[in-house]
């Protein structure tokens, strides 16, 4: 049997596919996946750590995660029954599309955006279906819902703000999609606590509606916690899916801790808006540099060639300028809509300030 060839029994829509990407350089400064560049504050880090020493972990988890969910039910207003705890909210994504997707059924979502919704959708056998954005990044309202009308998508999927352009888009064209939708239509507010917009009051008005959050963005990314808010049918549908233990216990004590105390966390997110408009403007002020708005915590932006004096060549060059000078941020360079393009997390107000003192040197 050692002629075996794993690769060909591996199933054709997997073997095809490109994993997500995630660069394993070690940098001294991490502005690359969105994490919460703060340490949790001494005061919140002792309950923790009390919390945690009460966690039975030779027993199995509470597989409906009923402290998580109450706390989750109590500040956002929806009830327990629609609300699903995830295992980060890639987990969400998986489960939305392991039951709603069959043979043959299309996923639809503007592009560029999230990669995992293309990733997930091909590993479970499922047509993915993309419309380019604007140059502006807003959704070209008149082509989505003209791809809706003719591919009839079981689900779509949209960032909202979008990953990885940083923006919202216009609430009344989501409205609009959400009218024409004849299958789920996912709103992914991962970037939530840095927008503040919200679909959630329509969560009523559309039986066909799924809100997804994760508490990674907010310090939470080890932990490995989303969730979903929908209409108590699709939650009851969605549970008979999902994996009995698929949250664990240390995770769903840290995470009730720390949404307990959401004031401490707070702080740090109004420090990182802050802080992401200043880099913003910052980089605007760079010349051959353009940054995009962003209603998240990160900054998406463009290296205009022409304009830079040719000390950088491409959106790669300065990447791994930025990575020989120990700063890690995400590169876009193999996208076709993201020529040139850099993505950079908000991190400490020193550490955007290297980042910045890198950039500017390079540029000028
Ligand atoms: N949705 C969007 C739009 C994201 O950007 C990310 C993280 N990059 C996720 C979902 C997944 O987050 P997690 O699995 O950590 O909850």
């Amino acid at each position: 049997m050692s002629f075996l060839n794993i690769t060909n029994l591996v199933k054709k829509d997997v073997r095809e596919l490109k994993p997500y990407q995630v660069e394993s350089i070690q940098c001294r400064i991490k502005l690359d996946a969105m994490e919460n560049p703060y340490p949790m504050p001494e005061s919140l880090m002792r309950k923790v750590m009390e919390g945690v020493s009460r966690v039975e972990i030779n027993r199995y988890p509470d597989p409906s995660a009923s402290r998580l969910k109450s706390i989750i039910s109590a500040q956002t207003g929806i009830s327990l029954d629609s609300i699903i705890i995830g295992n980060g909210s890639d987990e969400l994504i998986q489960m939305i599309l392991t039951i709603f997707g069959e043979e043959g059924d299309k996923v639809l979502f503007p592009a560029p955006t999230f990669s995992m919704y293309d990733i997930i959708s091909k590993s479970l056998s499922l047509e993915t279906e993309a419309v380019p954005l604007r140059e502006d990044w807003e959704l070209p309202l008149d082509k989505f819902l003209h791809e809706i009308e003719r591919i009839k998508p079981k689900v779509i999927f949209i960032s909202y703000p979008n990953n990885p352009t940083g923006n919202c888009f216009d609430r009344e064209s989501i409205l609009k999609i959400l009218q024409k939708a004849k299958g789920i239509v996912v709103i992914d507010e991962a970037y939530y606590d840095f927008s503040r917009k919200t679909f959630l009051p329509y969560l009523k008005e559309f039986k066909n509606l799924i809100i997804i959050r994760t508490l990674s963005k907010i310090g939470m990314a080890g932990l490995r916690i989303g969730y979903l808010m929908a209409d108590k049918e699709i939650c009851r549908e969605l549970n008979k899916v999902r994996l009995p233990y698929n949250s664990n216990s240390v995770s769903q004590e840290i995470a009730s801790i720390i949404l307990e105390n959401r004031i401490e966390i707070q702080k740090q997110i109004e420090a990182i808006i802050l802080e992401r408009d200043r880099l913003t403007e910052r980089l605007k002020e760079i010349k051959g540099i353009k940054p995009f708005f962003s209603e998240t915590n990160f900054v998406l932006f463009k290296l205009v060639v022409s304009e830079a004096n040719l000390k950088v060549r491409d959106g790669k060059d300065m990447f791994l300028r930025l990575a020989n000078s120990g700063i890690l941020v995400r590169n876009f360079g193999s996208d076709s809509y993201l020529k040139d393009c850099l993505r950079v997390t908000v991190g400490t107000h020193e550490e955007d300030n290297k980042f910045l003192d890198v950039i500017q040197k390079f540029m000028v």
